[in-house]
């Protein structure tokens, strides 16, 4: 395989690399310095705490040709994906039950995956029954890894009530010997309905870190990378569609895929 780590040079916009390679959990561990790029979304009501100092603080700068949020945002990743069939996108949602997310999902090209994240094991078959080929579950968390234990423990939460494997997030393992670029499980569409453990956001060592307990988004490397984006970004999906060929971005870093129906806000 071609070393890929000459085609991710650009850094411009709303969509940017992961500034700290060595502990980014997206990062390829393969190849040292590829790695997927990131688009931000402002962080509304509905999937985040309200306590988040940045709620509704949208950069309707960054969305030049897009709307804010909303149906702007996912029209936008739309049609970004329809012109630019070689790069691969892949995000996460908490609206996976929303009718409007369902008619978006089907309506995507194949080169976008969303990743249904459920909040307990009972709702797997829900999402199963819904169309989704991936959810994923998140598990306590003590130290940001899925360690020994929490591995027993998510191994008998997905086995109830419908027995199911599941995928540990390679990148969460003590020790990871992939990130994101090596793993793309989040980026495929399997035929068959595939769980995805994680260790969960805003437990242990990231709660402590962060006064009244807001997500991964508002520390360390995702912080700064979301400020750098904030400065440079311009154009949406001219910021997409000028990503090198075959390039890998992680949609929607901060906030969620979504949200619908939220107060005040656009759809
Ligand atoms: S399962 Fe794979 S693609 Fe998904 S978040 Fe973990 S490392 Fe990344």
């Amino acid at each position: 395989m071609k070393n890929p780590n000459k085609l991710n040079t650009i850094d411009a916009g709303l969509v940017t690399q992961q500034p700290s390679i060595g502990n980014a959990k997206l990062a390829s561990r393969k190849w040292p310095g590829y790695a997927p790029f990131s688009v931000f979304n402002p962080v509304l009501p509905g999937s985040c705490p309200s306590s988040c100092p940045k709620m509704n603080l949208g950069r309707a700068a960054a969305h030049k040709n897009v709307k804010r949020t909303g149906e702007g945002f996912r029209n936008g990743v739309r049609l970004a994906a329809l012109s630019r069939p070689d790069l691969r996108m892949w995000g996460y949602t908490h609206f996976w039950r929303h009718p409007g997310m369902l008619e978006y999902r089907d309506s995507l090209p194949e080169n976008v995956s969303i990743v249904a994240s459920v909040e307990t094991p009972e709702e797997l078959n829900e999402a199963e029954s819904l169309g989704w080929a991936l959810a994923a579950i998140a598990v306590p968390s003590t130290t940001g890894y899925i360690e020994a234990d929490e591995v027993r423990a998510l191994r008998e939460a997905a086995k109830s009530p419908t027995p199911r494997g599941l995928v540990l997030c390679p990148a969460q393992r003590p020790n990871p010997r992939a990130g994101c670029a090596d793993c793309l499980l989040c980026a495929r569409q399997p035929r068959k309905f595939t769980v995805i453990g994680f260790a969960g956001h805003g437990v242990g060592k990231t709660s402590k870190q962060l006064d009244g307990g807001c997500c991964y988004a508002q520390q360390g490397n995702v912080r700064l990378h979301e400020l750098r984006a904030g400065r440079t970004q311009t154009d949406f999906l001219k910021t997409l569609s000028s990503l090198p060929p075959n390039a890998l971005v992680r949609l929607v870093v901060s906030g969620d895929f979504g949200p619908f129906n939220t107060p005040n806000q656009e759809n």
